[in-house]
């Protein structure tokens, strides 16, 4: 087989984003992914994403119309999605979704494990092992890395591919039970409680007949079995049918450098790149596929290798003042329950669920009132020098 002009190493939504932007653009693209995992993930995505994307209707397997944000005393606010809802997803289907579409656009599909990058005279080479056969080799002009967190394209290829800070995050696919009782199938709950995670959250999100119910912590030596099992016993859903159990590490923190300087470019959680806060990543990974695909046109339009740091400046153009607002909150509000009380109780604010939300629906930081951003701002201060109670 002669060489591609791109190889895509995984096919989460980062990797099938990339292939499919390159394919479309007429270039040689396989699309290399080992299949047969499905992504751990809650599956909420927001409208900014269905619409960019454009996600067909029978991929939302729930629309979420309010978000309950949950304080370590129990108290609540439940937050009306305006204008919209929150979709979710179920990766297995979403992902495979995301592949085809790829192959369709003109891309290649491989399935087998990635093990390494070789380089001589003739080029670069991926080297792979097919599902069930012995170790190949395809050449190519360039490599994307898409290959999720723990990259090992990013820990080969680029500086800090290797120390990327992560929280783990551990959730349990469970039987939905009817609406009632503290459930609802159109609601997301989302819990701020030192016992469920000491520097995270916990969550409870619908999933048609499916419901996912998990944390996430960065905090060495927390048992994340006994946090869940102890948030479904607090939301009414211990005695549900478990239908999966599963973690995965959440990176978070983009690397300084997405890209080699030679013929490697990152995306998606490869890269580093989850909101903090969140944990939000299928947004940032299908955007930071498009980067990607992006930078490496460019690079091959060029022939310069340079060209692929455009990947970074693409993304972090548009999105590094709200990876910077959520890293600021992340790191006022999730430190000791006091601060998580507080929050909640700034989350009844309607100017401040308004701009939360526009940031996280549409991906804008909207100007509010000025007036309101200086009460916002006032009401932050009084909360966390103690002034008002927390409650
Ligand atoms: C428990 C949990 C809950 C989450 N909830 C949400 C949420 O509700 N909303 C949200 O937006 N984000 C959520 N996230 C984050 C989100 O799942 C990720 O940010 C997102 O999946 C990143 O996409 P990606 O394409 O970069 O990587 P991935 O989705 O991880 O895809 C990587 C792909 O690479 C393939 N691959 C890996 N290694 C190899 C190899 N050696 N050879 C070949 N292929 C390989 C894998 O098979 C996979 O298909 C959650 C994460 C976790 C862990």
């Amino acid at each position: 087989m002669t060489g591609f002009d791109v190889i895509v190493v995984g096919g989460g939504p980062a990797g099938a984003t990339a292939a499919g932007a390159l394919a479309r653009v007429g270039l040689n693209v396989a699309l290399l992914d080992r299949a047969g995992r499905i992504k751990p993930c809650g599956g909420a995505v927001p409208p900014r994403l269905i619409r960019d994307f454009a996600v067909p209707e029978d991929q939302i397997v729930a629309k979420i119309g309010t978000a309950r944000m949950i304080s370590p005393a129990a108290r609540h606010v439940d937050i009306p999605i305006e204008n919209g809802y929150v979709g979710m997803v179920d990766r297995e289907r979403f992902d495979e979704f995301l592949r085809v579409r790829a192959a369709e656009a003109g891309a290649t599909r491989i399935t087998g494990t990635f093990q390494r990058i070789e380089r001589d005279a003739d080029g670069t080479h991926v080297v792979f092992r097919p599902r069930g056969g012995e170790s190949a080799r395809l050449s190519t002009r360039l490599i994307v890395g898409a290959d999720g967190a723990r990259s090992n394209v990013a820990r080969g290829e680029v500086p800090g591919g290797d120390t990327i800070p992560y929280v783990i995050a551990y959730h349990e696919i469970i039987k939905a039970p009817a609406d009632g009782a503290g459930y609802d199938g159109r609601r997301c709950d989302v819990i701020y409680d030192g016992r469920i995670s000491p520097d995270f959250y916990g969550w409870v999100f619908p999933h048609g007949d499916q419901a996912s119910v998990g944390m996430g912590t960065g905090v060495d030596g927390v048992d994340l079995k006994e946090a869940t099992a102890a948030l479904r016993r607090a939301s009414g859903l211990a005695e549900c049918e478990t239908i999966r159990r599963e973690g995965a590490p959440i990176p978070l923190e983009p690397l300084k450098r997405w890209d080699n300087g030679r013929d490697v470019v990152l995306a998606g959680d490869a890269a580093g790149v989850v909101a903090p806060s969140s944990g939000e990543g299928i947004y940032y990974a299908m955007i930071g596929g498009q980067a990607a695909a992006t930078a490496a046109a460019a690079c091959l339009a060029s022939g310069r290798a340079k060209d692929l740091a455009l990947a970074r400046k693409l993304f972090m153009k548009e999105h590094r003042m709200v990876f910077r607002v959520l890293r600021m909150m992340q790191d006022t509000w999730y430190r000791s329950d006091d601060r998580r009380e507080r929050f909640v109780t700034l989350c009844r604010d309607v100017d401040v669920q308004r701009l939360t939300f526009e940031a996280y629906m549409n991906k804008k930081l909207v100007r509010a009132k000025p007036m309101a951003h200086l009460r916002i701002m006032a009401k932050n201060i009084a909360h966390l020098t103690r002034l008002i109670p927390a409650a």
